[in-house]
């Protein structure tokens, strides 16, 4: 098989309020649309509390910090950051199993995560930045969720300002200022990502 069908680390960061999981929910459809079983869902460790209906083993793994502290020791975290006072982590083995079966597998996850990724599996990862349409246009969203006081707005929007300044640390860059055109250029770097020859070399001597 080529290389061209390996799976892929799509590892996505931008501010709260940016879109990156309607967004990465319409490319999972998208992929999944063209390819049934090609994607991989990666359920991440955290030590916050379940919000809402979230449960135990599908938005997140929940566990104490005794225990995350454990897992890292035990090398069963690939990778880990501090969120507002929390841990989240990437656990190793079903991320290995996912890539073992070619599947590709997005990653909502922060800035350090991405970075992270990007250095431990290398040419198998796409790291993307999704920058907001304007400051406005992430004001309006963070304001539209009519569930925060005006200082904890004003906090994330300073936070947005300084990850913001981080975008270039990023392969790609991908504007949200429509839910599909993002989704699409998302798919875009996918498949180019895939088509890299320094991936598809093998291949192409193959037929030497
Ligand atoms: P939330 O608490 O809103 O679900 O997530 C908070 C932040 O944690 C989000 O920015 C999300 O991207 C990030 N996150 C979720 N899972 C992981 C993970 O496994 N590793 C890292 N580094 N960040 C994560």
């Amino acid at each position: 098989m080529s290389n061209a069908y390996r799976g892929l680390i799509v590892a996505v960061s931008g501010p709260s309020g940016v879109g990156k999981g309607t967004v990465l929910a319409r490319v999972e459809e998208l992929l999944e649309e063209a390819n049934p079983g090609s994607v991989g869902h990666s359920i991440s460790v955290t030590t916050r509390a379940p919000r809402g209906a979230e449960q135990d083993g599908v938005e997140y793994y929940f566990r104490t910090t005794e225990e995350f502290e454990q897992m890292i020791k035990d090398g069963k975290i690939v990778e880990y950051d501090k969120y507002v006072d929390n841990y989240y982590g990437t656990p190793s083995e079903p991320l290995d199993a996912m890539l073992k079966k070619g599947q590709d597998v997005l990653f909502d996850i922060t800035i350090e995560g991405s970075l992270a990724l990007n250095r431990m599996f290398d040419k198998d990862t796409a790291t993307i930045f999704i920058l907001p349409p304007s400051m406005e246009a992430l004001e309006n969203r963070l304001r539209g969720r009519g569930t925060e006081t005006e200082e904890k707005i004003q906090k994330r929007l300073a936070q947005a300002k300084a990850e913001i300044k981080r975008a270039g640390e990023f392969e790609y860059i991908v504007t949200n200022d429509d839910l599909e055109r993002a989704a699409r250029d998302i798919l875009a770097v996918i498949t180019a990502e895939k088509l890299k020859a320094s991936k598809n070399i093998s291949t192409a001597k193959e037929l030497e």
